[in-house]
Order: structure tokens, then C-alpha cells, then sequence
């Protein structure tokens, strides 16, 4: 499978990061032609950045992703944003379920299961984040976890929307703390994702979601967590906030 390197800025940047942050990310990336050719990229900046940061990447090879979308299609939601005005700035990608809104904002499993149906609807990807606490994988639940974040997440989705999803696992204890998991509990629990994903939507569709690691991945261990056959890609917070960290990491990915 094609590996997937998705860089979420959080709320950070500015308009003058955008507009020197992307032509220093295409000159790293388009440096070696076959680095682009071998993986998909994305980029999530804040919803102000989205679509300046849209134009800057017409024609080439990496997408826009937004971080968040709000369940309904219009209305009395202040404050919000629309899948379709997500669309309209040329977003093709949405972090759904990332564990800082889960936690941060309150946002349930139920809710994600709206947002994931939403984005389906609008063309566009989501990619659903789940994870355990350190309290749940010290009590041996993380399994039991992420199962019922799939289970919420994905329930009574459309034909065909396999194709369009992602999974991104997250341990909680490892997002902006410097811990990553080690390529073996990586390993093991993408694993245990894929099983879970190929009962719900069979052998074949089951087995081309990717599922991507995110937790402190960084140019220095990258390596050692994509060489893993169950590892399809890498979500990536701080180490995307440099052009030249993000192209390390992605060549580093591909070594
Ligand atoms: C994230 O934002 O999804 C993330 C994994 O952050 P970091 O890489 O900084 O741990």
C-alpha cells in the first residue's frame, strides 16, 4: 500500500508561514521526483490558512486537509464550519476524532460517527482518529478502546465509503509528550485495527484502509515505526511545523 505522511499544524502558523513554509516543503519533496511519487502527503493547517494554502498547492502532488468539520450541513451553528465550505477551499481531507477535541472539546463517538457520515457525503476523506489513554492501556483495555471508537466512528456508512477512509491510531500518552509508541505496540495494535476493519468490511475493502501511526513521530524514529508492514503511514504534529523536518521525515519513511 502507498504510504500516507499527514502533517497537522494544530493551531498553529500564520500567513507568512504558509506562504514560505510550501514552496520550502515542494522543494524538498519534488527535489527527488520518485519521494512524491512514492507516497501521499497532506497537509492540515488551521482553517484560516486552508485556502490560501489550496491555491499555493494547485497542480501539485500534496493535499489540503482540515482538522475538524461540524456534523450538520447549515445553519444556527455559530462558530462552525461546513464540509461543503471545506470543499469549496479545496480540502480533500479532514481529521476527524483527534484526541484533543475528543478530550478538549468533549466530543463523543457518536459525534464522530456524524462528522465521518458528513464528510462522506461531501467528497471528502476523513481520517478517523482513535487511541487509548495510558490509564486504559494500563489496565489492558486499549483494545476494548479503540474497538468502540471504530465501531461509533464507522456504523451504517454508505457502499463504497471504505475506499475513502483512514485511520489514524493515536495513543493518547503519546501525542505532543516526546514518547512515541515503539514500532512493536504499533505494530501489534495496528494489527489488531486491520482485524477489526476486515471483519466489518471484508478481506478486500477491510484490507486497503490505511492506518496510520500518530504520536511524537519525528525524522529520528520514523524509520523504525513505517518499516512496519501494518504501519501505512505516519500523523504528524510537531515535526510538520518545519518544511525541512517534514521532507526528513518523509525521506527517512521511504529509506
Ligand atoms: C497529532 O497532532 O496528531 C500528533 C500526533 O502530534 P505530535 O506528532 O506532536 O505528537
Amino acid at each position: 500500500m502507498k504510504p500516507w505522511i499527514v502533517g497537522n499544524w494544530k493551531m498553529n502558523g500564520s500567513r507568512k508561514m504558509v506562504r514560505e513554509y510550501v514552496p520550502a516543503f515542494l522543494d524538498g519533496l519534488l527535489e527527488s521526483g520518485e519521494l512524491a511519487a512514492r507516497v501521499h502527503v497532506a497537509l492540515c493547517p488551521p482553517f484560516p490558512y486552508l485556502g490560501e494554502m489550496s491555491s499555493l498547492l494547485t497542480s501539485y502532488p500534496v493535499r489540503v486537509g482540515a482538522q475538524n468539520v461540524n456534523q450538520h450541513e447549515n445553519g444556527y451553528y455559530t462558530g462552525e464550519v461546513s464540509a461543503s465550505m471545506l470543499s469549496e477551499l479545496g480540502v480533500t481531507l479532514c481529521i476527524v476524532g483527534h484526541s484533543e477535541r475528543r478530550h478538549g472539546h468533549g466530543e463523543s463517538n457518536a459525534l464522530i460517527g456524524e462528522k465521518v457520515k458528513i464528510l462522506l457525503a461531501g467528497g471528502i476523506a476523513p481520517l478517523v482518529c482513535i487511541g487509548e489513554t495510558q490509564a486504559e492501556r494500563d489496565a489492558d483495555d486499549h483494545q476494548r478502546v479503540v474497538e468502540a471508537q471504530l465501531e461509533s466512528a464507522l456504523q451504517d456508512l454508505p457502499a463504497g465509503a471504505a475506499s475513502e477512509i483512514l485511520i489514524g491510531y493515536e495513543p493518547v500518552w503519546a501525542i505532543g509528550t516526546g514518547v512515541n509508541a515503539t514500532p512493536e505496540q504499533a505494530e501489534e495494535m495496528h494489527g489488531h485495527i486491520r482485524g477489526w476493519l476486515t471483519g466489518r468490511f471484508g478481506s478486500g475493502d477491510g484490507a486497503t484502509i490505511p492506518i496510520l501511526y500518530g504520536g511524537s513521530v519525528t525524522p529520528e524514529n520514523a524509520r523504525a515505526l513505517m518499516s512496519r508492514p501494518e504501519v501505512n503511514g505516519a500523523l504528524v504534529g510537531g515535526s510538520s511545523l518545519k518544511p525541512e523536518m517534514l521532507v526528513s521525515l518523509l525521506q527517512q519513511s521511504l529509506s
